[in-house]
């Protein structure tokens, strides 16, 4: 399916999202009865780190889009890592963006005649891909390889605020506190009614995100939540939650939310569940799992 990109500044704050009219996006997938059918969002690692079974950040939305590039990247097949036509990252660290490298690697021969994969982030982001990965010491440069007329890889800057679309999906860039610049994202099918689902990244405190998530009507938020309470002067000097910042920062969150917690390092899961599960939330909060899939729209 050929995949139609586009990319604009939201304006301001608004109460629902709207499209801008820049490209025709294609038609999202019909079921029987005309309706589009939900999109899978699939939980390929959720882990603050690696060891046996746990994976780090990264969602792959429908077949072709994938939302960082953690290690969690590497248990798709061949072929589902040639069908990845766009990687959005939330920020420059290992953790989210280590995919990226082998990836290109990965797919440059079944991906030739193809155009190439658009990797988008802040240009701060992109630009500690370039100086830091794609240097030629710790990895080719893959935007310039095969060669530099029809590279495997491009970047493709954002905004904090801007509404890109993916084909017949719409991904607002949304703000997050974190050591270096980082964001978090929006998801919406082809019905602007549909209640986006919400990723954070890795962030502190963000009063700025709650404030736009008011606005939105979140259907389902995933939520990073690193560290013990008893590690929150690391999660503070880190710039990550842990379970008493994320209670505070749930309550800034309107209704019953579906909330799921990520990025959790690896051994810690069942201590920072206990201690989130004690908080006086009103919203259902539990624990992401790799392989789960979300069924969006
Ligand atoms: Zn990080
Ligand atoms: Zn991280």
């Amino acid at each position: 399916m050929p995949l139609a990109w586009s990319r604009s500044r939201w304006p301001a704050p608004a109460p629902t999202l709207q499209l801008p009219a820049l490209s025709a996006p294609s038609p999202a997938p019909t079921g029987p009865d005309g309706r589009p059918t939900a999109m899978p969002l699939r939980v390929l690692g959720c882990s603050g780190s690696i060891a046996a079974g746990c994976r780090t950040t990264a969602f792959l939305l429908d077949d072709d889009v994938l939302i960082d590039a953690g290690t969690g990247v590497g248990d798709l097949t061949l072929d589902e890592l040639a069908r990845i036509d766009d990687v959005l990252l939330t920020h420059s660290h290992l953790d989210h963006v280590l995919g990226v490298p082998l990836l290109a690697d990965s797919v440059m021969r079944r991906r030739a005649g193809r155009p190439p994969i658009r990797v988008h982030g802040l240009p701060e982001t992109l630009d500690a891909l370039r100086q830091h990965l794609f240097n030629g010491t710790i990895w080719p440069d893959f935007t310039r390889l095969p060669s530099a007329r029809a590279p495997v890889l491009e970047m493709r800057p954002f905004a904090c605020g801007d509404l890109l679309a993916l084909g017949h999906r719409r991904v607002e860039v949304l703000p997050a506190l974190h050591t270096v610049p980082a964001v978090g994202f929006a998801l919406r099918g082809p019905g602007d009614t549909d209640a986006p689902w919400v990723f954070t990244g890795d962030t502190a405190p963000n009063p700025a995100l709650w404030q736009r998530l008011r606005q939105l009507r979140v259907g389902r938020l995933v939520i990073e939540t690193a560290f013990r309470n008893d590690e929150q002067a690391l999660a503070r000097l880190s710039r990550h939650l842990h379970p008493a910042a994320l209670g505070a920062e749930l309550q800034q969150l309107a209704g019953a939310v579906e909330v799921w917690i990520t990025h959790v390092k690896p051994g810690e899961l069942a201590a920072v569940m206990a201690e989130v599960a004690a908080l006086d939330a009103r919203h259902a909060v539990r624990a992401l799992a790799a392989g789960q899939v979300m069924a969006l729209g």
